[in-house]
Order: C-alpha cells, then structure tokens, then sequence
C-alpha cells in the first residue's frame, strides 16, 4: 500500500506568464495527513486497470494515475501491465492536490514493484510532465516549487501543529483561477518571510507570513470561500489561508485543545471539515 497525502500551500504566488502559456510560480507547501490509499498490483497483460469508486474522479485514461503508470511503463519499458486500486478522502478539485498525489504515489509505488529504483529526482522529473504539484507529491514532506513547479528544493519541517480544513460544497477548477490571473493585480505574498520562519521553526511567524497570491481571485467568484476563512480565524485559528486555487481553506493551532474547538465551530459553518495532523 502506498500512501497519496493531499498538501497545503503555505504560501503561493505566480511569478509571471512564460511564453508556453505556463505560469512560472513559487509555492512552500506541506503535508497532511489526509491521504488517499493506492493498491498496485502486478498484472501479466500490458494492460492498466484503475479500481475506483468515485463520482467525481474518472476511471479511465483521464485519471492521473492511470497517466503516472503509462508514463513509468514507457520511461523504464515495463512489460507487465498494473492494477491500481484507489481509496479516495482527499475531497477532489479542492487545492489539496489529490490527483497530483496519486500521481506520484503510483510513482513511487511502480519504482518498488517492478525493482526500477530509480531515484526520488528521476520520478519527480517524470512526474512533472504530469502536472504542477506532481514533483512536490514525490518528495512530499515540505518544500518549494518553482518554475512551473518542477523544481524542488526541500526545506525544515514546520514545528508541530493541528490542521482543520474547511472547504464549501464545491469544486474550483486550477485552470479557471489561472486563466483570471492579472499579474499586476496579484498581492504577492512574502515567500522570503515563510522560508525564514521555517528555517526558524517559528509557528507564530508562520501563521503571520501565509500568503497566497490567487486567494482575491477565488473569493470574488466565490464569496464562501472567504467567509470560511474569517470563520476560521475568528474560532481562533493563529492562522489561516486558503490552500492552492481553494476552495479547501486551512487553520493552524499548536494545541489540540483549541484545535478541535476550532474544528468544532467550523462544523456548524461548513460541510466538509477536518481536523489532521501535518506530516511535513
Ligand atoms: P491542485 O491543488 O493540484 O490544483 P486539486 O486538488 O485542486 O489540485 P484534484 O483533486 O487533483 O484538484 O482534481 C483536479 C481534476 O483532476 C479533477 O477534474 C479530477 O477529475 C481530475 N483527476 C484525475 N485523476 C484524479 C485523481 N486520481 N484524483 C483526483 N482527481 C483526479
């Protein structure tokens, strides 16, 4: 079994638009601990068979784990074809990244089954032909994104804290949110401040420093998303920001006591609320 856990931006900003069309980005994100399961098995037809039960996420070609293993059999020319059984509970079309992270999961996952070993640079190299956060899912723990999100450089951990998420009954799409983006319109955040309060280990300077660069675009087509945010903050929340394209918002807390008041109060404002633990 190889575990896909979903990631939260602790900061995002879009630097600029490259000539391909592509956003050159810069992204500190972490892991929660809010993970789909993938299942890999070995099949002796050059077949890829994905097992999933969701309404929202399809089963076929489309889904990103069925490209990650089609990617790993042609790269490693791997014969044999693979069944990939997916437990879904990242929520999808959230900001957390959960096809990205059962993308790099099947990654991993072949790497082991079929002895490839190759190394975790190699997989994430792959993996960014597959989309932005595909790289950063590889390594998982904490770290920032650049260029299109392909270039990785691994960073301290955050100290110790609880994560509720929060989200409204909703999908955004990642590609929508881009195509609004109006460069000169961004607040950026202060990458500079995240990266010292990490290498600090300073969890009250984190909460201070969360910034993301595409929150004002989702809030103004959804005001919800917004509202989650105040929410948050105003149960108690040190800090709180919305993660990716959203419309997942998340709280920080140190103690688990003020944690599940937290997540408790959110239970009453929203559907979908989650109380985990980061893994960074
Ligand atoms: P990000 O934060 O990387 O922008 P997201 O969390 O907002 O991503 P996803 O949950 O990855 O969004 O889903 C985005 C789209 O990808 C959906 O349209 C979904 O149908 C499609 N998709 C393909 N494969 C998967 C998968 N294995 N899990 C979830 N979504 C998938």
């Amino acid at each position: 079994m190889e575990k896909a856990p979903a990631k939260i931006n602790l900061s995002l900003d879009v630097l600029h638009k490259r000539d391909d069309g592509y956003h050159d980005v810069e992204m500190v994100m972490t892991t929660i601990d809010l993970s789909d399961r993938i299942e890999l098995q070995q099949l002796p037809k050059d077949e890829i068979q994905i097992a999933l039960e969701s309404r929202y996420v399809p089963s076929d070609e489309r889904n990103l784990a069925y490209q990650a293993a089609k990617l790993f059999k042609k790269t490693y020319q791997i014969p044999n074809g693979v069944r990939i059984q997916i437990e879904k509970n990242i929520p999808v079309s959230a900001g957390l990244a959960g096809g990205s992270t059962d993308a790099a999961a099947v990654l991993r996952g072949l790497n082991r089954l079929f002895h490839v070993n190759a190394p975790l640079k190699d997989l994430a190299k792959l993996g960014s032909n597959l989309g932005a956060d595909v790289a950063f899912c590889v390594y998982g723990k904490t770290a920032i994104a650049k260029g299109f999100g392909d270039q990785i450089e691994m960073l301290p951990s955050p100290p110790n804290c609880w994560v509720i998420t929060a989200r409204p009954d909703i999908g955004v799409s990642t590609r929508t949110i881009f195509e609004r983006i109006e460069l000169q319109h961004l607040q950026h955040p202060d990458t500079k401040k995240v990266l010292e309060a990490l290498q600090k280990r300073d969890f009250y300077q984190i909460c201070i420093s969360l910034g993301n660069a595409l929150e004002d675009i989702t809030f103004a087509l959804h005001p919800e998303v917004n509202r989650i945010k105040n929410a948050m903050l105003q149960a108690g929340a040190d800090g709180a920001m919305m993660s990716g394209s959203g419309p997942t918002v998340f709280g920080l807390v140190q103690h688990f006591s003020k944690a599940q008041r937290i997540y408790n109060s959110m239970r009453g404002f929203c559907e979908d609320v989650q109380l985990v633990r980061i893994l960074g």
